[in-house]
């Protein structure tokens, strides 16, 4: 049965897992900390933070949650990803190591660490699809680019031109860095460290 709120759980084997309870909560969602299986259950949607996909892939096998949780997205559950959490829902990465493990749910190929050693971090104004007002301002942070997508999948958002002039990214321009696909959503940036709430209520908004 539907919750009045909904509870959002918070993958919490690595990465910036309090930036997203906290942004969670402001919007008005239950947000918990998920490590376990059976948490994993209880929850009605799932965050997967920054931090380090390779990491989390091996914690996921770790804690028993790879099966559960690529069987809960699998079953349609409202999923968000930023940064390493698109990278884990993406079907494939390039440039990610060989025993890496995909949750699936968006059908992109990504490119992990894919600005380039010269821009690795750095921020821009994006215009969002479904987030009305100023543009948002997006920090990237070793951040992957969308390479391809799938017909299902809708581009939120690309990186604009002027973004990234350094050496290496002349191929940035124009990547996607948001993407929605069914209930999955997912960005390359981190809107946890900005104070600006917008990504999470889109998600959130789609909960009710
Ligand atoms: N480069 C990281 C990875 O491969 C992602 C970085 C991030 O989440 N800020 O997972």
């Amino acid at each position: 049965m539907a919750r009045v709120v909904p509870v959002i759980g918070v993958l919490a084997l690595q990465g910036d897992v309090r930036e997203h309870v906290r942004a969670l909560e402001e919007c008005g969602a239950r947000a918990v900390a998920v490590r376990r299986p059976a948490e994993l259950a209880a929850v009605d949607a799932m965050v997967l933070p920054g931090g380090e996909s390779t990491t989390m892939s091996r914690l996921l096998v770790t804690f028993d949650l790879l099966e559960p949780l690529r069987a809960r997205v699998a079953d349609g559950m409202p999923t968000y990803g930023s940064c390493a959490g698109m990278i884990l829902l993406a079907r494939e990465v390039l440039d990610g190591r060989p025993d890496q493990e995909q949750l699936g749910g968006l059908d992109v190929v990504v490119r992990r660490n894919a600005f380039g050693r010269q821009v690795d971090s750095f921020e821009t104004d994006l215009d969002v699809t479904g987030v009305p007002g100023d543009p948002v301002r997006a920090v990237f942070i070793r951040a992957p680019w969308v390479e391809k997508a799938g017909d299902d999948v809708e581009v939120l958002a690309t990186v604009p031109d002027h973004t990234v002039s350094g050496a290496g990214t002349g191929a940035a321009a124009g990547r996607p860095v948001a993407v929605r696909q069914g209930s999955v959503l997912a960005t390359a940036f981190h809107p946890e460290l900005t104070g600006d709430l917008r990504i999470h209520a889109l998600f959130v908004a789609t909960l009710r």
